[in-house]
């Protein structure tokens, strides 16, 4: 079964975040058993609040300028649906928790007027995985404690999108390899699209 790690980043700050949050990083990698790779990254610009705050730039690693001269969201999103389309239009979606396609993407889409993509109804969260299928795992376990879990070191850089992204890729590709068979974890979204 292939597939696909998705990680949002989105516009941050402290104490509260702007309001609307806004997705700023949108990377999706594709997890092949048959070793295929394939990678979709667009930075995007945000609308509502075009600047960065500080906290967000250190947190993400992501630059005033690299969003700047990036697509809005809807763009993007085209742009992602196309690849998907000609990569791996079967794939389940993975995540680490349920932010990414729960919460984050139905805002960005309301936020916009689009309607959120069928793609989106189902996917797998790899903090479920784990704590369903590991003597160790629980639901509060973090990204890090299920990289070490499972016996994988964690690359590149914490909250940058597509280091995150690639980081899941790995760690349920690993899981594959131990046996758990990923399935929609997503169960209380979306009647009739179970766990088969
Ligand atoms: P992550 O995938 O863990 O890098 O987080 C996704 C998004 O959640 C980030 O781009 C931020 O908008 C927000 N976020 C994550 N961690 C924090 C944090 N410690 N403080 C504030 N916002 C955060
Ligand atoms: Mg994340
Ligand atoms: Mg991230």
């Amino acid at each position: 079964m292939r597939l696909l790690a998705i990680d949002f980043e989105a516009t941050c700050d402290e104490p509260y975040n702007p309001d609307p949050q806004e997705v700023i990083e949108f990377p999706a990698v594709l997890v092949d058993p048959g070793g295929r790779t394939a990678e979709f990254h667009s930075y995007v610009r945000p609308t509502a609040h075009p600047k960065l705050s500080s906290f967000c730039q250190k947190l993400t690693g992501i630059t005033q300028g690299q969003v700047d001269l990036a697509p809005p969201f809807p763009d993007v999103l085209r742009q992602f649906e196309e690849w998907r389309l000609k990569t791996c239009p079967d794939a389940l979606v993975v995540t680490s928790g349920n932010w990414d396609l729960a919460s984050m993407l139905p805002r960005a889409c309301a936020q916009h007027r689009l309607e959120v993509p069928k793609w989106a109804d189902r996917w797998a969260d790899m903090k479920q995985l784990y704590a369903e299928n590991y003597p160790r795992g629980s639901d509060r376990s973090t990204q890090t404690e299920i990289a070490s879990g499972v016996g994988v070191a964690l690359e590149g850089r914490l909250h940058s999108g597509i280091d995150d992204a690639r980081n899941i890729a790995r760690v349920v590709r690993r899981m594959m390899e131990q046996g758990v068979i990923p399935e929609n974890t997503a169960l209380w979204r979306c009647s009739g699209c179970g766990g088969e």
